[in-house]
């Protein structure tokens, strides 16, 4: 772990003293709740008491495996091959709702791949309509269930996919189909790469 001390900046203008690790061991369930539950990167202004959250880039273990979250604003920067990343990186994601999606996906011990593909699958049966996005939510009696944003406006949908699909899904990643490189290719792993094309 290494402790970052920084100062920020409140809407409210006060500028107060933080620190928080760059480095967190997600493999550790107090710090996936942390994520889960907004607390990491999210700090009580001293003057007016509401909650500042900060984007820097992170780093989350999990045994070998490591993951780069970039701020948001930095997707559209690597998209264009803008971005330098190490080459033994497990994964890169961008933003904090990316970030706690693939922490829920492994606090449930799920495979992230073939999340994406019903994601793609769901996304290609609608034709690609602009803005709309899906966010692995749980798996609960046999189902998954992924969280709908962007089909109506201010509202949040859910969707269900029986647990076979998903298996199927899976099985098939030793050969998966041509049209699924592009999602599956690391390491960004993530459909998320199609809509903004
Ligand atoms: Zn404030």
């Amino acid at each position: 772990m290494s402790e970052v001390q920084t100062q920020i900046t409140c809407l409210c203008d006060e500028v107060f003293p933080v620190h928080y690790d760059d480095e967190l061991d997600i493999a550790q369930e107090e710090n996936r709740k942390k994520i889960l539950e907004g607390q990491y990167l999210s700090f009580s202004c001293p003057a007016c008491r509401k909650a500042v959250k900060i984007e820097p880039r992170v780093r989350l273990y999990d045994g070998n495996d490591c993951w780069e979250v970039f701020p948001e604003t930095e997707r559209d920067h690597f998209l264009a091959g803008g971005l330098e990343i190490s080459r033994d990186l497990h994964r890169v994601v961008f933003g904090y709702k990316e970030m706690a999606e693939k922490v829920r996906i492994l606090g449930d011990r799920m495979d992230d791949r073939p999340l994406e593909i019903l994601k793609f699958t769901f996304l290609e049966k609608q034709g690609w309509p602009e803005g709309v996005s899906l966010t692995y939510h749980e798996i609960r009696d046999g189902k998954i269930f992924f969280y709908i944003e962007g089909l109506k406006e201010n509202e949040v949908g859910v969707t269900a996919v029986p647990q076979p699909f998903y298996e199927r899904i899976q099985g098939q990643l030793g050969s998966p189909p041509p049209e699924w490189a592009d999602v599956l290719s690391g390491p960004y792993v993530s459909v998320q790469k199609l809509g903004s094309q």
